[in-house]
């Protein structure tokens, strides 16, 4: 078995959600008292969602590259980054390692493309949903079309990322904002919707709704224990 990088804290909430998927996925393969081997580095949240809203890519990605060296440097054979908006970084993260990293926007491609669904809706942060860091790569590489919330929308879901999910706050009206937001996707032809952001789940998932949801917490947790074993 491999061992898996995890380079999480993005926020934590999610990481702790990364673990238990990883584990409970590599006990459902290998059965008895089998676990991950994982090698983890959890970094403080608050610098980097200052940099993050500065616009400070540059300062977001040098403290990911030092903690991936870190990582790699632990025995990772391979890097999961566990946050979507973080992938804007990837490249430069990717360039300064040598161990292989799996991308979270191709693990949830993959998913779309085996389903054959062409049209997908996205929910994440405003990085995520606006530029073309995630999105591009969704249609460009894999031939997807990729439709986000109108502007008040998505002011909407990327407040509720961090300032209610990320401190592990879930209310009942912020899940019924994103049901209504997740239908006015599928009403302009979504025939799914990704959770592009890791934190989503603990809000919605697939008792709350009939429409196909693409968990990319769940799906990059499962493409680990995959390449894993
Ligand atoms: N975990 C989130 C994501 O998947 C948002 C937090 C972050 O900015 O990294 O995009």
């Amino acid at each position: 078995m491999k061992t898996i990088g995890l380079l999480g804290g993005m926020s934590w909430e999610s990481t702790a959600g990364y673990y238990r998927a990883i584990n409970e996925g590599i006990k459902d393969k290998l059965g008895g008292l089998h676990s991950a081997k994982i090698a983890m580095y959890s970094v403080d949240f608050e610098p980097i969602e200052q940099l993050q809203h500065a616009g400070d890519w540059e300062g977001t990605a040098n403290i990911l590259i030092e903690a991936a060296k870190s990582i790699q440097a632990a025995g990772a054979d391979f890097l999961v980054i566990c946050t979507n908006t973080m992938h804007k970084v990837a490249p430069e993260i990717e360039e300064a390692i040598q161990i292989p990293m799996l991308h979270i926007a191709d693990a949830t491609a993959k998913v779309l493309v085996n389903k054959n669904i062409k049209k997908v809706g996205l929910l994440g942060t405003a990085f995520t949903m606006e530029q073309g860091f995630y999105k591009d790569r969704l249609s460009e590489n894999y031939g997807l079309e990729v439709l986000i919330p109108k502007e008040d929308d998505r002011r909407v879901i990327h407040n509720v990322i961090y300032k209610e999910l990320c401190l592990g706050v879930v209310k009942p009206e912020s899940k019924t904002l994103y049901l209504r937001i997740i239908d006015d996707l599928v009403a302009q032809g979504a025939e799914a919707v990704i959770l592009g952001c890791t934190e989503i789940s603990m809000l919605v998932n697939q008792t709350d709704t009939n429409v196909y949801l693409i968990d990319t917490t769940a799906i990059h947790a499962q493409a680990a224990v995959e390449y894993a074993t």
